[in-house]
């Protein structure tokens, strides 16, 4: 059994519903749709597909929307042709709509504008050029060139020392939103969050709309971000390490550090986390992963994440499939090895000795059990004893498909939706689903723990 979920960003290479079956069946758990590219009905189609997929093959899928956010971009250029901006020259961006030129370029966004102050960096096209501000008008950001390269129009740009004064949802933003709760997705994930009121005013956000309880994943990209992430994961479901947007904001040698600290904040407020990008990024084009990559692959699986994620490498890659079992066959021998050889790489030493779900972790320790089984009428207990990591599978059985779907994500966790065996409670009928037939099992309904022996 792999213990370390995949969820897979879905796209032009990967949406056609036998490449579906088959990512499914090499080992997808969660599959994102990332709404920064294609929108409404053409995504809503992809998530039908999905649902379709998930029904035929009688596994729980989870579908993750992922909501562009506020990206900043600058305004067009006079031409279509690259500017080089060179080190120590001035540069300004403004407020004067007119195309720009190798001096200065329009900046849409009045709430960068205001936010900005002197001293803080401007990093444009993924950080290759570096803008330091020298002056902040009512119309205009007088900055200087730190690190120069070519500029051409609407390239993004990042924020590293300044906390921007946006709505977490752009006009767009909430469209999609309206459109995606029509299509109840399990997860929506959020991009660029800097505080927990942006997930509070997201939640409020999709509860007036609707009474699906929808998780919310919360993207991990800006430093400010980093340093609020107990206050931000307390207000979410779970979260994401989007390491693309991350690398550009902190140093780059600061992401696995940042990475292993979120990991185990997540854990112990008992929060899924999803690590994510350029995971196999080479099989995009290659048969093989890098050395490299099977590492960051096996070590996200080491560090107990819930979930590694696939980007460009199924969105865009030759062979999804075939990325989809080597994140599958990389992962299940680490989850193996983790738990053979439990040197132990990710101990959290402050959840309390008499917290309830760290006791049915160690019940089952101490009784060799071979697995646990939790009746979920909601999510929450599944969760609680997913982040203790125990060595053996939570077979989490719900008779709601939300509920299931949303249970891929967890490490460990391994949901059944079938209204029968949750209502007769039962729990040897749900283990032998898994092929376990015999063994002792550590049960778990609502506030009661028991313990049976199947035989
Ligand atoms: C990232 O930045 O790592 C990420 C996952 O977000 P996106 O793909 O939306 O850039």
């Amino acid at each position: 059994m792999k213990f370390t979920k995949i969820t897979a960003s879905i796209g032009p290479n990967c949406e056609d519903k036998n490449v579906l079956t088959e990512m499914v069946r090499a080992g997808v758990n969660v599959c994102r749709l990332n709404f920064s590219h294609d929108t409404g009905d053409v995504q809503g189609a992809k998530i039908d597909i999905i649902r379709s997929v998930s029904k035929k093959l009688g596994t729980p899928v989870a579908v993750m929307i992922d909501i562009q956010g506020p990206k900043h971009r600058i305004g067009d250029f006079k031409t279509e042709e690259h500017y080089p901006l060179k080190v120590g020259q001035k540069f300004i961006l403004d407020s004067d709509e007119t195309p720009g030129d190798e001096n200065r370029v329009y900046l849409p966004d009045m709430d960068v504008m205001r936010s900005l102050s002197v001293g803080d960096r401007i990093l444009l096209n993924d950080g290759k050029i570096e803008l330091k501000v020298d002056a902040v008008f009512d119309d205009k950001i007088e900055t200087t060139v730190i690190r120069g390269d070519e500029i051409w129009s609407r390239r993004g740009f990042n924020l590293p020392d300044t906390d921007v004064d946006t709505d977490i949802l752009t006009e767009k933003d909430k469209k999609d939103l309206e459109y995606a709760i029509t299509k109840n997705p399990d997860f929506i994930a959020l991009s660029f969050v800097q505080r927990a009121e942006d997930v509070a005013y997201v939640r409020d956000f999709i509860t007036m709309r609707t009474a699906q309880p929808i998780k919310i994943i919360a993207k991990i990209e800006r430093p400010n971000a980093v340093e609020r992430i107990t206050d931000i994961a307390t207000a979410a479901d779970g979260i994401m390490i989007a390491r693309g947007d991350l690398a550009v904001e902190v140093p780059f040698e600061q992401v696995p550090a940042i990475s292993r600290h979120i990991i185990r904040e997540c854990r112990k407020l008992n929060r899924p986390v999803i690590m994510a990008t350029q995971m196999l990024s080479s099989m995009v084009h290659s048969e093989f992963p890098t050395r490299a990559e099977i590492s960051d692959v096996a070590n996200a699986a080491y560090l107990r994440a819930d979930s590694t994620m696939t980007s460009e490498e199924t969105t865009i890659g030759d062979n999804p499939v075939n990325v989809i079992e080597t994140m599958n066959k990389i992962l299940s021998y680490s989850d193996k090895d983790t738990i053979e050889n439990p040197y132990d790489w990710s101990r959290i030493d402050n959840i309390p000795e008499n917290d309830w779900s760290r006791s049915v972790s160690s019940m089952a320790h101490l009784n060799k059990a071979v697995a646990i089984v939790v009746f979920a009428r909601d999510t929450d207990i599944a969760t609680q004893i997913s982040c203790r990591r125990p060595d053996i599978p939570i077979i989490a059985v719900c008779d709601e498909g939300i509920i299931a779907n949303q249970l891929c994500l967890l490490r460990g966790v391994f949901p059944i939706c079938d209204k029968y065996l949750f209502g007769q409670r039962d729990a040897f009928a749900s283990v032998r689903q898994f092929g376990i037939g015999v063994g002792k099992l550590v049960i778990v309904d609502d506030d009661k723990i028991s313990l049976r022996t199947l035989e």
